[in-house]
C-alpha cells in the first residue's frame, strides 16, 4: 500500500507550481472552447514533469489527456475545468479545479509504481458549452471506472445535487406599426414576450421544490415609436430530475405559445439540452470524506441550506461512477460562484490552501480506488442500483 502521506508531501513538492499556474489561469480567463493558454499551460506542466499528453483529444482543441500506468487494474479519471465566465472572469474558480486536478495527478505520477491507471483528462467549456458531454461522445472516458473533480464553494460538502437543465430562446415576430399615429395596426412581439415572464411566474406554484426557471429578454424592439415587430428571450429551466424537468419544460413552452396566441403574434421556440442531474457515488463520496477528515478538514455529506446549479458532470456521473465534491474558498454565505467576490477569493491564499487539499484528497481516494477491489466493487453495485 502506498504511504499516504508520502502522497501528501508529493502534492506539497509540486505546491508552488501548482500555485503559480492557477494564478496564471485566473489572470487570463478564457471563454469556453477558448482555453488555448490555459489547457496549453496545463499540459506544458504535465511534459515537464516527464508525462506524455495527448492534446486536443476527443476533438476539442481545448481538451487533453494524460495517463498514469499501462497494465491492468481500474482506471481512475481526475478532471480538470479551467473554463472562465463573460465579464467575471474565474468567478467559479475553475483555475482552482484545473490546480487541484494537476496537484493530485503530479503527486500519483511521482509514485515508482501504482496499483492501476489514471487518467488526468481536461475538459474545456463546462460553462454552457458541454465539454465532457462531447468528449464522453468521442468515447474519452471508455475504460474509466470512476472519475472525479473538486468545485469551489462557500462550505464543504461531499454529494450536493446538480440539477438537470434546458435552454429556451423564444423568437416572437408582430406586425410593426407607428405607435402613436396607428398603433391598431400593429402586433406587439414585445407584448407577447413579456406575457410569457408573466405567466410562467403565474405557474410557479405548481413547480417542485428544487425547480429554477429564470429567464431574460434578448431583444425588446428596435425603436420606441414603433409597435416592435420582433423581441426575443431566453429562459433555462432545472429540475432535480429529468422527470420533472420535461414537465415544466412543457408548461414553459406552454406559457409562450399561450403568450404568442393572446397577442395575435408568432413565436418560434429553439430548446438546446442542457445538462443532466449529478448521480453522486457515495461510496466514493465518503471515501473522499475520509480522505478530507485525515487531512484535518471534515465535511458534511449535504446541505439543503444552499442552492445548486448545473453542470456537465451530471451527463458523465449518469455514465461513470462520480463525485463533484464543494470545498469552500470563503466564509459560508460570504459569497458564491459567478460573484465579483467569488471570483477574488479564487486567487486568495485560502483558495490555493483548498485547492492543496482538494488535491490531496483526490490523490488519496484515486490510491483508495485502485488498492482495493470491494471498494470499487461497492463502487459499480450503487452506480447499477441507478
Ligand atoms: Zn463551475
Amino acid at each position: 500500500m502506498i504511504d499516504r502521506e508520502q502522497i501528501d508531501r508529493s502534492v506539497d513538492a509540486v505546491a508552488p507550481d501548482v500555485v503559480e499556474l492557477s494564478k496564471r489561469i485566473h489572470a487570463h480567463p478564457e471563454l469556453r472552447f477558448e482555453e488555448h493558454r490555459a489547457a496549453g499551460w496545463l499540459a506544458d506542466s504535465l511534459e515537464r514533469a516527464g508525462v506524455t499528453v495527448e492534446r486536443g483529444v476527443g476533438a476539442l482543441p481545448t481538451a487533453f489527456r494524460a495517463r498514469l500506468g499501462s497494465g491492468p487494474g481500474p482506471r481512475i479519471a481526475i478532471l480538470a475545468e479551467y473554463d472562465a465566465l463573460p465579464q467575471i472572469g474565474h468567478a467559479c474558480g475553475h483555475n482552482l479545479i484545473a490546480g487541484g486536478a494537476l496537484g493530485a495527478f503530479l503527486a500519483l505520477a511521482k509514485q515508482a509504481k501504482l496499483p492501476g491507471n489514471v487518467d488526468l483528462i481536461g475538459t474545456p467549456a463546462e460553462e454552457g458549452g458541454g465539454g465532457k458531454i462531447r468528449l464522453l461522445e468521442a468515447g474519452v472516458f471508455e475504460g474509466v471506472d470512476a472519475a472525479m473533480m473538486f468545485h469551489p464553494y462557500d462550505r464543504d460538502i461531499l454529494a450536493h445535487p446538480a440539477l438537470a437543465s434546458r435552454w429556451f430562446t423564444m423568437k416572437f415576430s408582430g406586425a410593426p406599426a407607428h405607435a402613436a399615429i396607428a398603433p391598431w395596426d400593429g402586433n406587439s412581439a414585445l407584448t407577447a414576450c413579456l406575457e410569457t415572464f408573466r405567466l410562467i411566474d403565474s405557474q410557479r406554484v405548481h413547480f417542485r421544490d428544487g425547480v429554477r426557471v429564470h429567464g431574460f429578454v434578448t431583444n425588446g424592439g428596435q425603436a420606441v415609436n414603433v409597435i416592435p415587430e420582433h423581441a426575443a428571450c431566453e429562459f433555462s429551466v432545472r429540475a432535480p430530475f429529468k422527470a420533472e424537468l420535461e414537465r415544466v419544460a412543457a408548461i414553459v413552452e406552454r406559457c409562450a405559445r399561450g403568450a404568442a396566441l393572446a397577442c395575435g403574434v408568432e413565436v418560434e421556440l429553439s430548446v438546446r439540452q442542457g445538462y443532466r442531474e449529478m448521480k453522486n457515488n457515495l461510496t466514493i463520496a465518503r471515501r473522499f470524506g475520509a480522505a478530507l477528515e485525515a487531512l484535518g478538514r471534515p465535511a458534511r455529506e449535504t446541505d439543503a441550506r444552499v442552492g445548486a446549479g448545473s453542470t456537465d458532470m451530471g451527463d458523465l456521473s449518469q455514465a461513470v461512477p462520480s463525485i463533484h465534491p464543494y470545498l469552500a474558498i470563503c466564509d459560508e454565505g460570504e459569497t458564491l460562484c459567478h460573484q465579483h467576490a467569488f471570483a477574488a477569493c479564487a486567487a486568495s491564499e485560502r483558495g490555493f490552501q483548498t485547492m492543496l487539499t482538494a488535491a490531496k484528497a483526490m490523490a488519496r481516494t484515486t490510491l483508495d480506488l485502485l488498492e482495493d477491489g470491494k471498494l470499487l466493487e461497492r463502487v459499480k453495485a450503487e452506480f447499477a442500483q441507478g
